[in-house]
């Protein structure tokens, strides 16, 4: 069942688009799917990879105080005790006496069951980790858990980073990768998930220090949202009150981010003291603290932690791009995804499939997809192909044509507002690889010409 805000795209057309482009499907369809877990298509894989590689540059490759990491799914089970989370990562679970269905109780608004209105049982709380074995024999001593996230990887490898990169603070480790969640309310696509990827970075301070950091991250992860082409009107921050900060937390932001189904968390950003580093000391026995060389002093690093979904975003980055206009063929759907996130960033399309094109055409498909995933299509009409293309977010077309055999020169066309210049071959890639970076498509490279929809000047 997926709800609907009025006046936001249409959550059920995102959905079929998905499906129908080859972004996401739903897992083993085959059999029926199980509940809340995507597969990414095509499509949905170089936009998902896309997403990663643009927080990585973000957050690691263009800042001097960060480094990656990549740590195993599987953990010693130690770990989620000391984490807290054997005893206390659980929701309150509730099911309907009358139809069976199950509800995270703080998820039901009146008391009643959502899908029937009937009565439901008293809350009991139900544990969020998937448990599996390690070895041969299903026994106690044999447990352990796929990571609900990612971030206790980071915190175990605290002394390895420390020791092999000889980091000082303040600095902070990046990781991304899968995590798993039994959760208990599902269904509204790939916004909760049970297999979801996480985007999470624990940054290390000193403690005095901690909230000026905090605000600096804050900023810096609402700031990535709206750099890659989120409408700020549709972000927006939420403080934690008192009551929902775990106890140890000193302060907690949600982004939030106006989806489909109402404003809800996108990542969330806390100050988390030292409460993780101090629990794995404890129940390690490991000494997990840091020497600051200047004043001479031992001492357990705060830390700050934003943690985002790479498929949340995704949702965010699909609802926010996808839009419809109306025009002499009918609708022109668009998404106006941002260049560094769209799945195919140049789309070649020979006038017609005439053999005379071939030749060209193919020379210039095989150059341009060494830099970047390019498509090749010369199947229907010239208007439908750039349509196909508008579909799925790819930021330019370049048209070969009959003259392209005499003049040497080939047009490109740009999906938001379908202008389109025409361009010297020999120029052609690196005039497509400044259009990606962002540079307006009116700078013209040498030879070059202003072609299709600019005003007449
Ligand atoms: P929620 O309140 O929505 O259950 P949470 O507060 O438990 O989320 P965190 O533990 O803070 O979430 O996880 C950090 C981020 O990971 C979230 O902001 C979200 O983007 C993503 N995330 C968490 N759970 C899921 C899920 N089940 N499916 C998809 N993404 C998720």
């Amino acid at each position: 069942m997926i709800e609907q805000v009025p006046g936001k795209v249409d959550m059920d057309k995102l959905v079929s688009l998905c499906k129908r482009r080859g972004f996401i499907f739903p897992s083993s369809e085959i059999y029926g799917g199980l509940g809340a877990c995507y597969d990414y298509g095509p499509l949905g894989v170089e936009l998902k990879n896309n997403v990663k590689k643009a927080w990585w540059k973000t957050v690691v490759q263009e800042r001097d105080d960060m480094v990656g990491l990549d740590a195993s799914i599987l953990m010693h089970p130690q770990t989620w005790v000391a984490s807290g989370h054997v005893e206390g990562f659980a929701d309150p679970l509730v099911d309907c006496k009358q139809c069976r269905q199950r509800w995270r109780a703080d998820h039901v608004k009146d008391g009643k069951c959502p899908a029937c209105g009937g009565e439901l049982t008293e809350p009991r709380m139900f544990n969020l980790m998937f448990k599996t074995f390690v070895g041969p024999v299903e026994d106690k001593a044999s447990i352990v858990y796929l990571r609900p996230e990612t971030a206790q990887g980071i915190f175990v490898n605290f002394q390895n980073v420390l020791t092999s990169t000889r980091k000082k603070l303040p600095f902070g480790i990046a990781q991304m990768g899968k995590s798993f969640r039994n959760e208990i309310t599902t269904g509204n696509f790939i916004f909760r998930m049970r297999e979801f990827e996480q985007m999470e970075i624990e940054y290390f301070v000193k403690p005095g220090t901690d909230e000026g950091w905090f605000k600096h991250w804050v900023e810096a992860r609402f700031n990535w949202y709206c750099d890659l082409g989120i409408k700020k009107e549709n972000l927006r921050l939420r403080q934690h009150a008192k009551d929902e900060l775990a106890h140890y937390a000193r302060d907690c932001y949600d982004i939030e981010y106006l989806f489909p189904i109402g404003w809800s968390e996108l990542e969330g950003i806390a100050n988390r003291t030292d409460f993780d580093l101090k629990q794995h000391a404890k129940y390690s026995g490991k000494d997990l603290s840091y020497f600051d060389d200047e004043t001479k002093e031992h001492f357990i690093p705060y830390v700050i932690e934003p943690s985002a979904g790479v498929d949340r975003s995704i949702l965010a980055f699909l609802a926010d791009s996808y839009d419809e206009e109306k025009d002499k063929e009918g609708l022109r759907v668009i998404l106006r995804l941002h260049p560094a996130l769209a799945p195919i960033k140049v789309a070649v399309l020979p006038l017609s499939r005439n053999e005379a094109l071939l030749p060209l055409s193919r020379d210039i498909y095989n150059s341009l997809r060494k830099c970047w995933i390019v498509q090749y299509d010369d199947a229907q009409s010239i208007g439908r192909r750039y349509r196909r293309q508008d579909e799925i977010g790819t930021p330019f077309c370049v048209t070969i044509d009959f003259q392209s055999l005499e003049d040497r020169q080939v047009t490109i066309r740009e999906r938001d507002k379908m202008r389109q210049i025409r361009v010297p071959i020999e120029v052609l890639k690196h005039t497509l690889e400044a259009k990606l970076c962002g540079e307006p498509l009116d700078v013209l490279p040498p030879g070059g010409k202003k072609w299709l929809g600019f005003e007449a000047s």
